[in-house]
């Protein structure tokens, strides 16, 4: 807690009292404040039965008043402003409020163009959803037209039943277009995974965009496209969209058709990665891979490790000679190092010779909170192999 880490376990606390200084449990969601031995005050947060009891909001004794959310609102904003991707000429996409890196625990709030898609992680923030679509509305002054929710699927387990996603202010169609360093995307919050877009990977896209001109692209687990339609604007000769799910690719087929109305040198096959790498890998100048969390907890992490391991030696293996290979994890539980490790581990089984490019991460609307590492997720490398 000195430490301003804003997670207190359920183990750390030796004693719970109601106001009136009797032992009591709390009711999840309840607004609780931490004392010190000496009952001096440390902090105040969201109570919440299970090893993470209670999430900080706030270091200070003050009122948790519509205040204190339209305060931390404009603070989020005005950071994003000044990065130019709230309304900016090439970028109108970004994620709002980064949880932790925001001050905000358990809450999640990414903006398209217009929109703003809530998504509460605890019931504290679930509660206060009225008070924090106000606060959003008044932070973006005028320039937010709807507040949707879509928390159904990231609160605990016990709740998500009784809970419908919904605007929670104004109404919309359910998806809009937005623009990413010039590229058009279709966002779809209604039936789109997470709240509809990878927005995290905007910078890597945009680096990708970079190597792209007169060349192959394969862009497996490409969901909505992100990555193909960056290479594509950026002039790539060929680009293969690879994923699973058949309706992904029909996502990315409309992105690729919305930016460009008369044709593109793109095809989209929806097929398992592994599968795809190990018959075709060998046609392409850039492969991406970009596979979801292997491991959500630290029990899988071993399994984790091997399933990366094993992706990225077939693409090391497959790539044509001189091609680049951006690799990705978004598993927290895999750190920087171990992915480093994985990789280094697939290209010792391959034995050729690479270059480390580029070590990439989350982009600034994702910030860490320096006290909170554990808000780092995403883990990036560009290699070039021989
Ligand atoms: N790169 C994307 C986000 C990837 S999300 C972007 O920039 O937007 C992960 C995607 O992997 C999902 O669309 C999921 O359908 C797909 N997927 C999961 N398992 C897969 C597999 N074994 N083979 C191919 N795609 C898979």
């Amino acid at each position: 807690m000195l430490r301003h880490h804003p997670w207190v376990f359920s183990g750390a606390i030796k004693k719970i009292k109601n106001e009136a200084g009797r032992e009591a449990v709390p009711v999840d969601g309840s607004i609780v404040t931490v004392v010190d031995n000496k009952e001096q005050f440390l902090g105040m947060g969201h109570y919440q039965d299970g090893s993470i009891a209670i999430r900080i909001l706030s270091f200070e004794n003050e009122p948790l008043s519509d205040d204190f959310w339209v305060k931390r609102l404009q603070n989020a904003v005005a950071y994003r402003d000044q990065l130019g991707l709230i309304s900016g000429e090439k970028t109108n996409v970004c994620r709002l409020v980064h949880a932790e890196g925001d001050g905000l625990p358990g809450l999640i709030i990414d903006w398209y163009n217009g929109t703003a898609v809530v998504q509460c992680h605890s019931i504290g923030m679930y509660q206060q959803r009225d008070q924090i679509a106000s606060a959003i509305q008044q932070a973006l002054d005028g320039r937010c037209t709807a507040v949707y929710d879509k928390s159904a699927e990231t609160l605990p387990r016990k709740l998500r039943e009784t809970v419908n996603n919904g605007y929670l202010l104004g109404d919309g169609p359910g998806n809009t277009e937005v623009r990413e360093y010039g590229n058009t995307y279709k966002v779809d919050w209604v039936a789109g995974q997470k709240t509809g877009f990878f927005i995290d990977q905007r910078e890597n896209r945009e680096l990708l965009a970079g190597y792209s001109k007169g060349k192959s692209v394969l862009n497996t687990f490409c969901y909505t496209g992100g990555f193909s339609v960056a290479a594509l604007n950026a002039g790539a000769t060929s680009v293969h969209s690879v994923d699973s799910s058949a309706r992904a690719i029909d996502l990315t087929n409309e992105n690729v058709a919305l930016n460009f109305p008369d044709g593109a040198p793109h095809e989209a096959t929806a097929e398992d990665t592994m599968r795809f790498l190990g018959k075709n890998g060998t046609a392409y100048d850039i492969i991406i891979l970009d596979p979801p969390a292997y491991a959500k907890h630290q029990s899988v992490k071993h399994n984790a490790v091997k399933g990366y391991k094993r992706l990225n030696a077939t693409a090391i293996e497959q790539i044509k000679p001189g091609g680049i290979l951006f690799t990705f994890s978004c598993s927290q539980v895999i750190d920087r190092n171990l992915f480093y490790n994985t990789v280094v581990a697939a290209a010792i089984q391959v034995g050729r010779n690479i270059r480390v490019m580029h070590h990439l991460s989350q982009p600034p609307d994702h910030p860490v909170n320096i006290f909170h590492p554990e808000g780092e997720y995403l883990k990036g490398l560009v290699l070039m192999v021989e």
